[in-house]
Formats: structure tokens, C-alpha cells, sequence
């Protein structure tokens, strides 16, 4: 375990001192060099190493610290100085390798934030020219309009950078259309470690330098041709190793189009090992006009692998795909609430395995016979009917979504045995790919473990992690492992490494592969291109075995430092059986922390969460961009805290609370991580034990109580509401409370719906009644906005139920309340006093089976999510059944045909309407309800906005230290989407969502159940 290093580089001379009298003297003189001559951002603290010594690999290596360059001449200058004080360079892009190619003890230049342009686009030669930290889906997105992709479309496209894919030599789910990325880069411009930039292209056309190391390189090969012909896999997915072959090509698909040699090549896959990459030429591809997509059920697993090799002849150059995807990830889909729909539509019956089968092109007939082609196959191989056709987009790219994911919701298994990836990416020819399947399951089963099969069927590679627990005895079963199947790999002559790379994981594998001559000419070419050693040394030559634990994430020293959850967290605190997956009961799996830890350690490091696309997670990182602002970076920073590397402090430490800071609670996490990392809920141990340590503020205290003391705030209103009003008051309300003096409060009121309530039934009539509902009024639109509770009343009312406030058995002046507020601020002992009171006000409602019904997301979802993990078991159980929100107890009741009357009562409307959903809503599936009942009003056409988070969150947005940052969340896509329809109807069910929206945009957004009480005729 490293030692801690409480620094903070802030600029030159203070950086070298903090660092060196911590750590060691190069480490100093490093930041303070860097912090001195470059632009870039310099990261020395010990949570930010630990935030870059992982990747999506087993693997853990503290580096020395990491660059974020701003200008490519930062790059420049920070070789320069590695060199001078010899310190190891790790160049990185999103750090989503598999085999640890991103951690090592260097200088980490993370190219990812600042160095993503697109340089030049030549349509005409369909070539475009990007910085390396572009990710793919940016570059792809900028390409559409002109009818060009790049078509190396890996799984992690939204994640993974241009740099990155060339470093690993990427290959795509369409490889055998497009191939890798050898086959679609034209050039690259790159320093080597002497400083130098070099522009790699053809040989042909090469001069000075890069000539001289063509031609030293082309010597090593031609001194090697018999080896090269005798031990090079003579298939299209082999990425381990240098690529030797350009001047002897093995590769089943030629290099280039024109059989040209082309040095850039030498660097796709190398690593960073021979050089830093400043500039990527890449070779462009029409887009399809047109793709089908044939879904194949097999009852056996034996059958999808034995008919790929007849399926890869269909289509006339037109397959573009063909993936699988086994019964393991289909259970493991149909769990996770986001990908069921779409796997249920794919399915026939119970099927063991799918192919996913793709046509693409321009001619959408020809392509629909291919897939009538690919249905006479599958009659011809004995399994008529086993095929279901997509030929529309949308479904299609809903199934792609799900097996694009399909790694990571394997890696949801909870316990400590997780699937490992080591051997993934064997490749064998298709004619051995049902024999080597078979083989390989049969090796795991001796080893006491199993494995889920999916992937590229269709270039003979198949994903494959067996389940190994790294904290026990994982390494030495990887390493028996890897040596039986290696000796498949060589039976049937496939490529050991045929996707992810080489890494930590597979370099020492890379001798094996090629023999000892082409190992020793890797290492001349190593030498030739990187005579300092400065580039990821030991990686490709000289690499380190594969099992050494020292070198892993969950090494012999880690260990959990106990501590004892304000939330339970036992559900996490399993282990498993590697070979049937059968988990042990909630809190039996020796978790000094109960279950927190292991519920941190969920991640691994996938990187999903560095999206940009639709869905929430993350929108802090969306508007930094920063690794600390991600919720993979808070889970590693969580998980480093928890286990005693980031010092005494644990959980409380500064560098959590830093890492936290920006973490809205909006849940999107819980929703899109593959693997379930809900850090809302981590938000909330942490915010407990940072408080215990460090106290409440004034407005935590303000926040957290509001609920408490709002009865008599509301008898103030007037004076209350003055700071609104008046500047001074709001800056001297900033200087006290820290809410900002740019926000407007909510309003209070004299009037409010707890003092001035809509008639509504007594608990005997409710009870009794035969269309009874409860309706639960938070302290936000009871007080704020009572007109929505009103006319959530006058709804229900007006659909025939019989309506009943939850109140207090003893009335004690204060409204029932869900405890949000308390969680918000990390006092959960309160909280947990609140939630008991609601749940026994609700208990006698939710014992006749009455649904509960709620307004704000944030509060009823509480219900269902919090309450939960609070320790009330059944009772907390059975009120989670019964909660809803409003507009999901209305759909419910529609679909049932019971809300005949209301939608009589409704009048058309014929404005634009544009739909916000809160991410507490999103996060549990709860907006499409919202579209549902809004479709009840006749004429109604609503629009979701593709949105993350409003920014506001809570109070998130209301303090005057996160204002801009809530803004800017705003203006990501919420104000502007609402600004494009100054005529639309906007409607928003959270509080704090529709204070962003008039704030930002001075439109003043409803809830759904004032617009349905509009539309009451
Ligand atoms: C869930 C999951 C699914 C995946 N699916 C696929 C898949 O379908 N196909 C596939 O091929 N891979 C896949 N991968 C592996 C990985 O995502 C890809 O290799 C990806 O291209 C890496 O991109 P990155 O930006 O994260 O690169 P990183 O991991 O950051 O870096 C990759 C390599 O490139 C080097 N590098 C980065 N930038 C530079 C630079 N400027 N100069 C020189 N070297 C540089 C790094 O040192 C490293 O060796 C998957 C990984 C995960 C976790
Ligand atoms: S938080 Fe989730 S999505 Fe992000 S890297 Fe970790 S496991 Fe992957
Ligand atoms: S809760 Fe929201 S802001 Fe926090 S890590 Fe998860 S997605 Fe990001």
C-alpha cells in the first residue's frame, strides 16, 4: 500500500516544497517543473493518484501524479521534463483499458479533457484528422451530417478516445466489415521520447527520422519473415504485441487498401510505448443508409456457435455484425429495469443464446432479403422459426444499447467473486469456435467456476470472464487458468490477445505468442523508437507476470478499515458462489464495513459514467469534465478512503469531501451504472461522518429542519419573503447562510394547504371507501405551492376516488414528513425518526392495500429507495409497494380502465408540450407515467427533454457555492430546450426543477397535476 501524501499542488515553488517534503525529491521537482512551464493542470494529492493508478483492469499502480495538459505544447514540454528527471510517461485517454495499459508508476498525461478538436475533415478523401483525447460518439456525431462515420465501433464508444483505441489497436462489433483500428488510420503525428514530433504515415513517403526507423524496423522483420509466417495468428483480431507484420502482412484483412506500407501502423496497439500521439489521421466510412438486424434464439449455446461460420457467408459484403449474446447476460438483462423491455422483444420463449445478426448498406430491399436469407438459413440448420426481425432502427438500437453493456452487467454480480478479464479476447478461427467454447467451459468447470459468453461471434471472438475472487485465491486460479487456455488458443493457431491488448495482463504472454526471436525484435523495435525506456516501460517487453497481487487493486495489504454505516448496506455484504452464482444471505459476507465497502467496490472502473449522451449520470462530470467529479471518481476515491489510503481520516476525509462536493444526489447513477454504484445513497454516509467530524452549518441546520420549523416561518411570510425582495438582505442572508444572494428563496405563505386544506375525506371514510387513494403532501407543495396539492386533490376527486390526507395520529402542528431534508445534510438518526412517523401514519392505508400517492419525486421516491435502508424491514417493505407517484397511480389506474370519468372531464389542448423529468423520477422509471397520463388530454402531443439533472437539486443549486455550477448543468440541455419553444407548456413535477426553469429561462414550468386540472372541463 502506498503511503499518503497530504499535498495540494497550487502553483510552483509552494508545489515543489508541499511535494518534496512529503514525498520524494523527483516527485517535487516534477510538479513544481510542470506547475511552472506548463498550462495544464497538475495532480499530485494522494486521491488524485489514486483516482488514476486503475482502470477497468484488476490492476492498481499509484503513479507519481498526473497532467491534465491544456495546449498540445504542455505534452511537449512534460516529455521533456519526465525525460530530464526520468520519470516514466503513461499516456491515458478514458481509462477504460481492460489489462491495466493505463496504470503505472509515471507521469499519467491524461489527453481526455482539454485535447478532443477535430482538426480537418476531408469529405472528399473521407479522412479526418483528430487530437487523441476525441471520444469516438463526439467525433462520430460530428461526422453525421456529412454522411461519414468512423466505423471502429467499440462498445465503449462513448467513453473511449481516438488515443486510446489506436494505443489498443480497438476493434468494433462490425470488425468484419471495417476491421480494427490498424485498418482505419492513415497517419499519426507523435512525439517519441526524445521530444521529438514525428508525422508517421506511408514508408513510401517517409523522410529524415521516421524513414531511418521505417527502414531499421523493416530490417528486424525481414530478418524474421519464416517466424513472422509461422507464429503470426492468421487471423483479424490479433492486437498483442507490436505490429511487425506491416511489412509482411498476416492479418486476414489487408493493412491498407493499396497494399501500401504504413508506418503509423507501428504505433496502433503499441500502448504508448513507443510514442505519444499528438494527431490521428483516420480513414472515414460512409454511413448506412439502411440496417436490419436479424435476433436468432438458439436452444443450445453449441448451436449459436457452430452456425456463425454459416452465417458470416450471408449478405454479399452487406453483414456488418454478429454477436452473442448467452443465457447468463439474458437473466442478468431482463433484471436490470433499463434493458428488460428491450431484451423481452428480442426473445422467443427461454432460448439458452442470440445472435444478433446486422445487414447494413444503401439498399434497404436488398438488405430485408438478406434477412429473409438469414431466415431460410436458420429453416436450412434445423431451427425454423427462430428468428426475430428488426428491421426498424429504434429497437434496434435499444438491443445494441443492452449487449453494448453487456460486460458491464455481468460485473453486477455482488460478493467478492467477480468476473475477471484476462482471457476475454481469445480468438479462433469460426471453424473451431463451437469445439474451443466447449473446451474453455470445461476448464473453468474444473477450476470451480463458470463463465458468461458474448461478443463477436462473427471474427471468431468471444468475450469470457470466469468468476475468480482477487482477494483470495483469484491470482493463482488465473494464472492455472490462463495456461490451459492458452494451449487451446494454440491448438486451434487463434490469437491469445485478440481485442483488449496486452497490458499488465497479458504482456507476459506476448513471448509465448510470437517465440523468443520476435519477442527479442519487439524489444529492438522498443529500443529503436523509446531508447530511454521513458514510455510505459514494461508493458509489451519486459512485463511483469500476471498474478503479481502487489500490482492489484485488492492487493495483499488492502483492507477495509471498520465502520459502522448510518444506512444498511447489508444487501451488499454477500459472497458468491463462483460456479452456479448463488449468492449468501444479506450481511454474512464479512464486510468490515457491513456492506458499505463492497457496495463501494461495485465499481470497476468501466468508465460508463463518462457520458455525454441522454440519461443522467453524471452531470457534474458533464460540466467539469474532472475524474474527480465522476462517480467513478468518487467511488475510487470513496473505496481509497475506506481502505485507509488516503490517511487516518476514512470517510471524513478532505479529499472525499472534495471529490463529493459537486455530487448532485440526482441518483442517475443508481439508474445507468452497469453495475448499480448508487452514489446518492454513498452521499449520505459520507455527509453523516463528515458532519460528526467537522459539524453542521447554519445551513445544513436551515435545510434540514425547514420541514420543523415551517409552520411558523409560513406565519411570517411577508417578512420572510422581504429578502427576495432586496439586495442587501440576500447578500447579508449569502454572508450568514451561504444560500446565494443571486437565487430567489421559495415563497412563503400565510395560506398554505396544511392551514387552509382541500375538503377531503376523514381515515374512517377512506377506509371504507371503494376507490380510496392517500395522498401524501411534502413539506414543499404543501407550503410553497399548495396549488398543486389542491389540484392533485381536485383530480383525484374528479376520477371518482375517495381522497385522504395522511396526517399524524397526534396532530402536533407539523405536517408529516418523508426525512429528505435530513438525509440531504447527513443526519440520519433524524431522518430515520421522520420516516418511523410517516410509515406508522401509513401503516393502517397500506394494510387494506391503498396505494399512497405523492407530488414531489424527491419525497415519495424516499419511500421507495431510503426508507428501505433505514432498518424498519417489512414495514418500510410493504409502504414501498404502495407508494406512488401521481401520475404512476393515474397510469395504473387508466391501464385498468378506472379513469373513464376524468378523461371525459378532459378539454383538448393545442399547445407544444415539453415534459422535465426530475432524476429521482428517471432514476426509478417514473417518467414515462408522466407522458402517459399527460397523453390522456385530448390533442396532446408531450415531449420528454433530454436531460440529465436541472442542477438545482435540492439546495444543491441554492447555495452560493455551487450556483454557477447548478447553472451550468442547466444550460447543458434543460434552459436551451425550453428556450427553443418559447409557446410550449412546460411541465416539471420536482420543486427544485421548476425554480431552475424560471430561473434560467423565466418560464414558469407547472406540475402535471395543475395542467390536468386546466384541462378539467
Ligand atoms: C465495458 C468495456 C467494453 C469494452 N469494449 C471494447 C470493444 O468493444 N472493443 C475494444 O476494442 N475494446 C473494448 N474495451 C476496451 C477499451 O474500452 C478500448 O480499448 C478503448 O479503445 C480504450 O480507450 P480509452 O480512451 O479508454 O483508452 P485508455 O484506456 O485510456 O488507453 C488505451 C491505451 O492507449 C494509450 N494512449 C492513450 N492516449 C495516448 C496518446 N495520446 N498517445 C499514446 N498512447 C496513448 C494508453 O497508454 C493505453 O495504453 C472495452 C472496455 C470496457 C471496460
Ligand atoms: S461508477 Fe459505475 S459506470 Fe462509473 S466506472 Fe464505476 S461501475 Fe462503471
Ligand atoms: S448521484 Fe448524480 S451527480 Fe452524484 S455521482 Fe451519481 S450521477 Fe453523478
Amino acid at each position: 500500500m502506498n503511503a499518503p501524501l497530504p499535498i495540494q499542488v497550487t502553483g510552483g515553488a509552494a508545489a515543489y516544497e508541499q511535494v518534496s517534503a512529503l514525498s520524494n525529491e523527483v516527485a517535487g521537482r516534477l510538479a513544481q517543473r510542470l506547475a511552472a512551464e506548463t498550462q495544464g493542470e497538475v495532480l499530485f494529492t494522494p486521491a488524485d493518484r489514486g483516482r488514476y493508478a486503475t482502470d477497468a483492469s484488476i490492476y492498481q499502480v499509484m503513479p507519481v501524479g498526473v497532467l491534465v495538459p491544456r495546449a498540445v505544447e504542455d505534452v511537449r514540454i512534460a516529455i521533456d521534463i519526465c525525460r530530464d528527471l526520468k520519470v516514466p510517461i503513461v499516456p491515458r485517454g478514458g481509462g477504460t483499458s481492460q489489462c491495466g495499459q493505463t496504470v503505472g508508476a509515471g507521469l499519467v498525461i491524461d489527453f481526455s479533457k482539454h485535447l478532443r478538436r477535430v482538426l480537418q475533415v476531408d469529405a472528399e478523401a473521407r479522412t479526418a484528422t483528430v487530437e487523441p483525447g476525441l471520444v469516438l460518439d463526439h467525433l462520430n456525431g460530428q461526422l453525421k451530417a456529412q454522411g461519414l462515420w468512423y466505423p471502429v465501433d467499440v462498445s465503449t464508444a462513448a467513453q473511449a478516445t481516438l488515443g486510446g483505441m489506436a494505443g489498443n489497436n480497438s476493434c468494433g462489433s462490425r470488425s468484419i466489415a471495417y476491421g480494427n483500428m490498424v485498418h482505419n488510420v492513415r497517419g499519426a503525428s507523435a512525439w517519441t521520447s526524445d521530444g521529438i514530433l514525428h508525422d508517421f504515415g506511408r514508408f513510401d513517403h517517409a523522410t529524415g527520422a521516421v524513414r531511418q526507423l521505417g527502414e531499421r524496423v523493416r530490417e528486424l522483420a525481414c530478418r524474421l519473415v519464416p517466424e513472422i509466417e509461422q507464429r503470426w495468428p492468421k487471423v483479424l483480431r490479433r492486437v498483442a504485441g507490436y505490429n511487425l507484420d506491416v511489412f509482411h502482412p498476416q492479418s486476414v484483412r489487408p493493412y491498407t487498401a493499396d497494399g501500401a506500407v504504413n508506418l503509423s501502423h507501428l504505433l496502433v496497439g503499441s500502448e504508448g510505448t513507443l510514442a505519444v500521439t499528438r494527431s490521428l489521421t483516420l480513414q472515414l466510412a460512409e454511413l448506412p443508409r439502411a440496417r436490419v438486424l436479424g435476433v436468432i434464439n438458439f436452444g443450445s449455446f453449441h448451436q449459436a456457435m457452430d452456425s456463425a461460420q454459416h452465417i458470416v457467408k450471408l449478405g454479399h459484403g452487406t453483414l456488418t455484425a454478429v454477436e452473442l449474446v448467452d443465457r447468463t447476460m439474458i437473466d442478468l438483462s431482463l433484471r436490470n429495469p433499463a434493458f428488460a423491455p428491450t431484451v423481452r422483444q428480442a426473445l422467443i420463449g427461454e432460448p439458452e443464446a442470440l445472435l444478433l445478426v446486422e445487414f447494413a448498406g444503401a439498399d434497404r430491399a436488398a438488405l430485408l432479403r438478406h434477412l429473409d436469407d438469414l431466415v431460410a438459413l436458420m429453416g436450412d440448420l434445423g431451427l425454423p422459426g427462430s428468428v426475430v426481425r428488426m428491421p426498424d432502427e429504434g429497437p434496434q438500437k435499444a438491443l445494441w444499447e443492452v449487449r453494448k453493456a453487456g460486460l458491464n452487467i455481468m460485473m453486477s454480480l455482488r460478493g467478492d467473486g467477480k468476473p475477471v478479464s484476462f482471457i476475454e479476447d481469445c480468438a479462433v478461427p469460426l471453424e473451431h469456435l463451437a469445439e474451443y467454447t466447449a473446451a474453455l467451459t470445461e476448464v473453468f468447470r474444473r477450476h470451480g467456476t463458470k463463465g458468461t459468453w458474448y461478443a463477436h461471434a462473427s471474427v471468431g471472438t468471444l468475450h469470457v470472464r470466469p468468476i475468480l475472487d482477487m482477494r483470495r485465491d483469484g491470482a493463482a486460479r488465473m494464472r492455472a487458468i490462463a495456461e490451459e487456455a492458452s494451449e487451446l488458443v494454440r491448438r486451434y493457431k487463434g490469437a491469445y490477445s485478440g481485442e483488449h491488448g496486452d497490458g499488465l495482463c497479458r504482456g507476459e504472454w506476448v513471448q509465448w505468442q510470437f517465440g523468443p526471436r520476435i519477442h527479442e525484435a519487439f524489444g529492438e523495435m522498443k529500443r529503436l523508437f523509446d531508447p530511454a525506456g521513458l514510455l510505459c516501460p514494461q508493458r509489451i517487453v519486459d512485463a511483469p507476470p500476471m498474478d503479481d497481487t502487489r500490482l492489484m487493486r485488492f492487493n495483499p495489504g488492502y483492507r477495509v478499515i471498520p465502520l459502522v454505516p448510518a444506512l444498511d448496506w447489508r444487501a451488499w455484504d454477500v459472497q458468491n458462489d463462483p460456479a452456479t452464482e448463488k449468492t449468501t444471505a444479506p450481511g454474512t459476507g464479512g464486510d468490515p464495513a457491513l456492506g458499505f465497502a463492497k457496495a463501494v467496490e461495485m465499481c470497476n472502473n468501466n468508465g460508463h459514467c463518462r457520458k455525454f449522451d441522454a440519461g443522467t449520470m453524471c452531470p457534474s462530470y458533464r460540466v467539469t469534465r474532472d475524474e474527480q467529479h465522476l462517480t467513478r471518481g468518487r467511488a475510487n476515491t470513496l473505496r481509497l478512503a475506506l481502505s485507509g489510503q488516503l490517511g487516518p481520516d476514512g470517510l471524513a476525509s478532505e479529499a472525499v469531501r472534495e471529490a463529493m462536493d459537486l455530487c448532485v444526489g440526482c441518483k442517475g447513477c443508481k439508474r445507468d451504472c452497469p453495475t448499480g454504484v448508487d452514489m446518492a445513497r454513498m452521499k449520505i454516509e459520507f455527509t453523516q461522518a463528515d458532519r460528526r467530524k467537522n459539524g453542521w452549518t447554519l445551513k445544513d441546520k436551515l435545510v434540514a429542519r425547514l420541514p420543523d420549523y415551517a409552520p411558523l416561518a409560513a406565519r411570517f411570510a411577508p417578512l420572510l419573503n422581504l429578502r427576495n425582495h432586496s439586495q442587501l438582505l440576500a447578500g447579508v442572508g449569502e454572508r450568514f447562510t451561504g444560500f446565494a444572494a443571486a437565487r430567489r428563496l421559495p415563497k412563503w405563505h400565510r395560506r398554505h394547504f396544511f392551514n387552509d386544506p382541500a375538503r377531503t375525506a376523514t381515515r374512517e371514510e377512506v377506509l371504507a371507501s371503494g376507490r380510496p387513494v392517500v395522498l401524501f403532501v411534502d413539506t414543499f407543495n404543501g407550503y410553497f405551492e399548495s396549488v398543486n396539492a389542491r389540484a392533485a386533490v381536485q383530480v383525484l376527486q374528479a376520477a371518482g376516488y375517495t381522497v385522504h390526507i395522511a396526517a399524524k395520529a397526534q396532530a402536533d402542528g407539523k405536517a408529516l414528513c418523508c426525512g429528505r431534508t435530513y438525509l440531504a445534510t447527513g443526519q440520519v438518526d433524524e431522518a430515520r425518526a421522520k420516516a418511523g412517523e410517516l410509515l406508522a401514519a401509513l401503516q393502517p392505508f397500506v394494510d387494506r392495500g391503498i396505494a399512497i400517492v405523492g407530488l414531489e419525486p424527491s419525497c415519495l421516491l424516499t419511500l421507495r429507495d431510503e426508507f428501505t435502508a433505514m432498518g424498519f424491514g417489512e414495514q418500510a417493505e410493504q409502504v414501498a409497494k404502495h407508494a406512488l407517484l401521481l401520475e404512476e397511480f393515474l397510469a395504473r389506474e387508466a391501464g385498468a380502465g378506472r379513469l373513464e370519468a376524468l378523461k371525459a372531464r378532459l378539454k383538448p389542448m393545442d399547445k407544444p408540450l415539453l415534459v422535465h423529468g426530475h432524476c429521482h423520477q428517471k432514476a426509478f422509471d417514473a417518467v414515462s407515467p408522466v407522458l402517459q397520463v399527460l397523453k390522456l388530454i385530448p390533442g396532446a402531443n408531450p415531449r420528454l427533454i433530454e436531460t440529465s439533472c436541472c442542477g438545482m437539486a435540492g439546495s444543491f443549486g441554492y447555495e452560493a457555492s455551487h450556483q454557477a455550477v447548478s447553472m451550468q448543468m442547466a444550460e447543458l440541455s434543460l434552459l436551451p430546450a425550453i428556450r427553443a419553444e418559447p409557446d410550449a407548456v412546460v411541465v416539471a413535477d420536482g420543486t427544485s426543477c421548476r425554480h431552475q426553469i424560471i430561473d434560467g429561462a423565466q418560464r414558469r414550468a407547472v406540475h402535471a397535476a395543475v395542467l390536468l386540472v386546466r384541462q378539467l372541463g
